[in-house]
């Protein structure tokens, strides 16, 4: 048996409030970590000081089941995949669909008709400069941090330049080239030796002046920067600051790419968080959402930046897994559901109820330093990473998973599924007031 007692219920709805049987990790997500942690590398799962992971039965809406049957409102949404709720009925559909004419196909050598479709409706939907004036033209990726390295690659390609622009703090993805640019030094330490040299970095949402003087000498070929900082903390820049950036990018003949791998497809209650300030970048790099739970990103960008990529041979990016037909298939079904629930909508009015609620949090709580978010993405900032563990382990105690991130671990991040009901919300966030409280 791989999944839990034979009594684990079944989620038949997504919309149900908390329900613990057994205080989280039960015994069968401790059985299920020891057998993990002896076949797996350490430190992908367990958690630190070998405390056991959980383990998740099932998934839906906004409700999550582990394998000892407890039940969870999901204030993470799946690191922000599930903008849609965790297994919506019309993406398991189309996977379903795909799935009974094709899982794979040919790369970059054969496609097959959903991908195209995507192309064509992400081409249309993400707001790049230049789209009014020229077509569109779509990249595909594996994940988040593949698509950071082809829009990093699209522009040294189209530019010819050799420097990249990042910020402190950031996240951009693991692998080499994403990690050159993700700021946390506890990702980066360990590979410095192996990290190319070709990145400035100024602070997140830096003064003109110092943006400007960064760019002045016309080697930077793109500045990648994420229109909210997700999982370092929630940052939210001043207003005018991306138009800034934008604009100081244009002067410089440097193109912007901006990271929407977390804010992309409605979390911040635009589809795209640099409408919010009206900038339209050069690239944009989007992942998470997009699939649904299926692993699928994209970069989008004007054709005359991804004709840099014609070689009239064999691709210069690509990988076995690209453009996966049942990932190609869940996209499709996602951006139906956000357009047909209007759930871009429903994340900003999602992100005036949190803001409401969170607003006293400062000064009711001592351990609350600030809160700070925009739509569906909200950060509470504790004064200490211990404040910030206790807060998600209570919760979790009570039903209630969200995570701690931030450069320091300190913030608590709020990043619920767009289709949480307001019962489901309220009811979480009573339980964060409840842990915050305290005994
Ligand atoms: N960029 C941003 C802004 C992200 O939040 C993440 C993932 N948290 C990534 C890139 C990397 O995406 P992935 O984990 O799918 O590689």
């Amino acid at each position: 048996m791989s999944e839990g007692g034979e009594d684990v219920p079944h989620l038949e709805r997504g919309d149900l409030p908390p329900a613990i049987r057994v205080a989280p990790p039960g015994p069968e997500a401790r059985r299920l970590s020891t057998r993990l942690g002896a076949a797996e590398a350490p430190g992908i799962n367990t958690l630190a000081g070998d405390e056991p992971s959980l383990l998740w039965a099932e998934a839906l809406g906004a409700n999550v089941l582990d394998v000892d049957g407890n039940r969870y409102v999901d204030l993470t949404a799946g690191f922000g995949v599930a903008a849609v709720g965790h297994r919506h009925p019309r993406v398991v559909e189309a996977v379903r669909r795909q799935a009974g004419r094709l899982l794979h196909a040919l790369g970059d050598v054969h496609a097959h008709p959903a991908r195209v479709e995507l192309a064509e409706r992400l081409a249309a939907r993400v707001p790049v400069a230049g789209a009014r004036e020229e077509a569109v033209a779509v990249h595909p990726a594996i994940s988040g941090s593949d698509a950071v390295e082809v829009a990093v690659k699209t522009a040294l390609l189209a530019s010819g330049r050799t420097t990249v622009l990042a910020f402190a703090p950031s996240y951009h993805g693991t692998t080499l080239g994403a990690l050159a640019l993700t700021a946390r030094d506890a990702f980066r330490r360990p590979f410095a030796d192996h990290l190319h040299p070709h990145v400035r970095r100024l602070p997140f949402a830096a003064p003109e002046a110092e943006v400007e003087a960064a760019l002045a000498d016309g080697h930077v070929a793109c500045a990648v920067v994420e229109p909210i900082v997700g999982r370092e903390g929630v940052l939210v820049p001043p207003a005018g600051w991306l138009a800034a950036l934008a604009a100081a990018c244009q002067r410089s003949g440097t193109l912007l790419v901006a990271d929407e791998v977390f804010t992309g497809f409605g979390r911040t209650g635009c589809w795209f968080a640099v409408e919010h300030d009206g900038v339209r970048p050069d690239l944009v790099a989007c992942g998470k959402a997009l699939g649904g739970g299926l692993p699928i990103a994209a970069v989008v960008g004007r054709r005359g930046l991804m004709d840099a990529w014609a070689t009239g041979g064999e691709a210069l990016h690509t990988a076995t897994f690209v453009a996966n037909p049942l990932a190609c298939a869940a996209a499709l079904a996602v951006l139906d559901v956000l357009e047909e629930e209007a759930l871009v909508q429903r994340a900003a009015v999602l992100g005036e109820r949190l803001g409401e609620r969170l607003a006293g949090w400062p000064e009711r709580f001592a351990a609350v330093e600030a809160v700070r978010g925009r739509g569906a993405l909200w950060g509470v900032e504790l004064a200490t990473k211990e404040a910030a563990y206790g807060l998600v382990d209570g919760a979790r105690a009570r039903g209630v998973l969200l995570l701690a991130g931030g450069p320091e671990g300190r913030v608590a991040q709020l990043v619920p599924p767009l289709t949480i009901t307001d019962e489901q919300l309220e009811t979480a966030l009573d339980v964060l007031e409840e842990v915050l409280a305290g005994p």
